[in-house]
């Protein structure tokens, strides 16, 4: 098979022998030709400029001369031994000196011929020297790599060692490409190379790494752009095509009674019209007998809860039992109580399982899940443990937070014999870019409308020169009735010094704020689970006045009277962060305030950060920032998916080629389901070999 050449093992590369070849394996993770093919340069540089000789100056990059070689000499014995050329130009002259390769270079380096040469200029004694310059003949200039954008490869120390810098990269890759020759196999189908005006992957390669224009540069990108997220989409909608044939669909024919008491009777308000729309869509879902998958995107407040709550009653009505988990204990116990508080007067049972669950109590409650006495169940990661057993389960709403990947949705399939519907709510708005990509296998509600009545909050940013102003203003609004958030940063690695931090705002807090005027509130994640209840009910019942706490407070904690926020140390939190403290607060019907509170030195990105926050409330915008600042990779949900393994493809940027790529795998799949057409033929047996890296997407929901 054509493909096979790339796959030629590293070693049999000219010029790599066994030693660079290791080397090679270990820092790069470059195994086979196509691996080094893979290893794209970072960037590019201009060799259109010509400089001349009068125009160096100390400190400059790489530059390009032409001139002409007016001598040579073998200087130095030994070490120094070296062979210097002459070089002038109509403006100057300056020493062109090589240590290694003497010979070979004598042969090449003629007198009286012309040369383009390139290198960083040093100076030796007041002298101009380029040391080991790259040389070219003036005829044969750009012939040689073709190209006018010299590629900059990543390298290491352990690389340089085996003169493997970005230049001796930049051999190698040449050496590959010419060995394949045109041998790159395509690997997307002609007709869409053709729609979207993509050059084939042959041409592609070789203008990456060696481009002869700004624009076929550009071409390659876009096309090699393309592929990346192709096949990504590709896997992700292959798989959904394969679940939602392999799957029926448990399906919820009726609104019951459990349903339509609530909404008559017990819901303290009007559903906003997003949130209906949502509602909509999940009946939709869960009518059509097939297996919903749905993301929820909400921002902080827009009242996903209540959709969960709602959903699960639709659940119910239809028979089976339904249940929501929670990436903390907090959450899973705020969860729980205000689940409980909506339902007041109705008769569901309703229960908590988390891993503080006394043994006895969790063996009454599993035998009573099991015969499917219990409709409903709240809690942690230990509702997806294998002891735990539904008698029906009908849906699974997930509260995602960072810490439930996919790998961790897909435990769920598990469970019961049918797979049960699943609701995965996202805690923060993420970027659409990045849904698409992580979340691509899921169809999405959004929840773009907040509650009417709410006030925006407003956001200050202060410095430590002002905290006694800042004491002063929470002194006032608790005069008013309100209630005050404190948080503190507490970061594993800190966690030490973060906890004495904590503390010490505490007794600083307890300090300006009297017992018996104040009384607060502290709650950090080193605390039991029951105390940590206890001091958030306090709180709850407005028993204290000030909260000061960690970031376990930043999910799903609600306490409408709270409106004041006041985050310590707010340099270090990342923006979803904030966004996510912030929308602790701006519940109720006052108007609510954040405070972000910083030292003096702040870095750039952290400016980036707080200023954002300070302009403006909307969580999409917050997120797509945070994308720009941070890459997909610290983003939610993106490490534990292994799916960001996106060597060219900037999310925040390459969105039209994102759309594009997912456009086209949907209508290829909708033509081709299982890519059986013959100009399919090829890409099926790429992705069927791909299939080993990722075997568990599989299982997925
Ligand atoms: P989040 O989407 O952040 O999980 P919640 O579900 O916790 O938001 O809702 C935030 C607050 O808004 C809660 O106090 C909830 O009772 C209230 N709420 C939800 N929907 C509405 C609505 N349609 N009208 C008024 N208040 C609402
Ligand atoms: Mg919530």
């Amino acid at each position: 098979m054509a493909s096979h050449i790339l796959l030629t093992p590293i070693e049999y590369l000219k010029g790599v022998g066994p030693s660079r070849a290791d080397v090679l394996k270990k820092e790069l993770s470059v195994f086979t030709w196509q691996d080094l093919l893979q290893h794209y340069p970072f960037r590019y540089i201009d060799k259109t400029r010509f400089y001349k000789i009068a125009e160096i100056v100390p400190g400059m990059q790489y530059i390009q001369l032409t001139g002409v070689v007016t001598g040579k000499e073998i200087a130095g014995t030994g070490r120094t031994r070296r062979l210097i050329a002459h070089f002038e130009d109509d403006t100057g002259r300056l020493e062109l000196v090589w240590f290694r390769g003497l010979k070979w270079i004598d042969n090449y380096v003629k007198t009286g011929q012309r040369y383009v040469v390139f290198e960083k200029p040093a100076f030796y004694n007041g002298k101009v020297n380029l040391v080991h310059p790259e040389m070219e003949l003036l005829s044969e200039n750009r012939k040689e790599f073709n190209t006018s954008l010299q590629p900059v490869y990543s390298s290491t120390e352990k690389l340089k060692k085996f003169s493997l810098d970005s230049k001796g990269i930049m051999r190698l890759q040449h050496a590959v490409l010419t060995e394949v020759g045109d041998a790159i196999p395509e690997t997307l189908p002609a007709n869409l190379l053709a729609k979207y005006k993509l050059p084939p992957k042959t041409e592609a390669m070789r203008h990456i790494h060696f481009p002869p224009s700004d624009q076929a540069l550009a071409r390659a990108l876009a096309r090699l752009k393309f592929e990346e997220l192709f096949f990504i989409q590709l896997r992700l909608l292959y798989y959904k095509q394969i679940r939602t044939r392999r799957f029926r669909g448990i399906v919820f024919d009726q609104v019951g009674s459990h349903f339509n008491t609530f909404y008559k009777q017990q819901l303290p308000f009007e559903l906003t019209g997003a949130q209906k729309r949502v509602l909509k869509e999940i009946r939709k879902d869960t009518r059509s007998g097939l297996q919903m998958n749905r993301l929820l995107q909400g921002d902080v407040g827009s009242g996903k809860t209540v959709i969960a709550l709602m959903s699960m009653l639709l659940a119910i009505d239809n028979g089976f039992q339904a249940s929501m988990m929670a990436p903390t204990e907090l959450l899973a116990v705020q969860h729980y109580h205000s689940i409980r508080k909506l339902l007041d007067g109705m008769d569901v049972p309703v229960a908590l399982l988390t891993g503080s669950t006394p043994a006895s109590e969790r063996k009454t409650l599993l035998a009573q899940l099991k015969r499917g006495e219990l409709p409903l169940l709240i809690g942690t990661h230990a509702l997806i443990e294998e002891a735990v057993q539904f008698r029906q389960l009908g849906l699974v709403v997930v509260d995602e937070q960072h810490r439930f990947g996919v790998e961790q949705r897909a435990r769920l399939w598990r469970k019961g014999q049918q797979v049960p519907h699943v609701l995965v709510m996202t805690a923060t708005p993420i970027p659409r870019t990045l849904a698409m990509t992580v979340y691509g296998d899921l169809d999405v509600s959004v929840i773009d409308e907040l509650p009417a009545g709410r006030k925006p909050v407003i956001t200050t940013h202060r410095y430590e020169s002002a905290r006694l102003r800042v004491l002063g203003f929470l002194k006032e609004q608790i005069k008013l009735g309100r209630q005050v958030y404190i948080v503190y940063p507490l970061i594993e690695e800190s966690e030490k010094l973060d906890l004495l931090n904590l503390m010490e705002g505490y007794d600083q807090i307890v300090r300006a704020f009297p017992r018996p005027t104040y009384q607060v509130s502290i709650v950090h994640g080193k605390m039991k689970p029951q105390e940590k209840d206890f001091e958030m009910q306090r709180f709850i019942r407005g028993e204290t006045q000030l909260m000061v706490a960690t970031t376990v407070i930043e999910v799903g904690v609600d306490v409408p009277n709270a409106s004041v926020m006041v985050i310590e140390n707010a340099e270090r939190f990342g923006l979803s962060q904030l966004h996510q403290l912030r929308g602790r607060v701006g519940r109720g019907a006052e108007q609510s305030y954040c405070i972000l509170m910083t030292g003096n030195k702040l870095s750039k990105e952290a400016r980036v950060r707080l200023e954002t926050m300070v302009r403006t409330n909307d969580g999409f915008e917050i997120a797509e920032t945070d994308l720009k600042l941070r890459g997909p990779g610290d983003l939610q949900g993106t490490r534990q998916s292994g799916m960001l393994e996106l060597r060219l493809t900037n999310l925040a940027k390459d969105q039209q080629i994102l759309k594009e790529a997912r456009d086209s795998v949907q209508q290829l799949l909708e033509a081709d389901p299982n890519l059986e057409l013959p100009e399919n033929h090829a890409l099926r047996n790429l992705f069927l070999s791909q299939r080993k890296k990722g075997e568990f997407w599989e299982n997925i929901s």
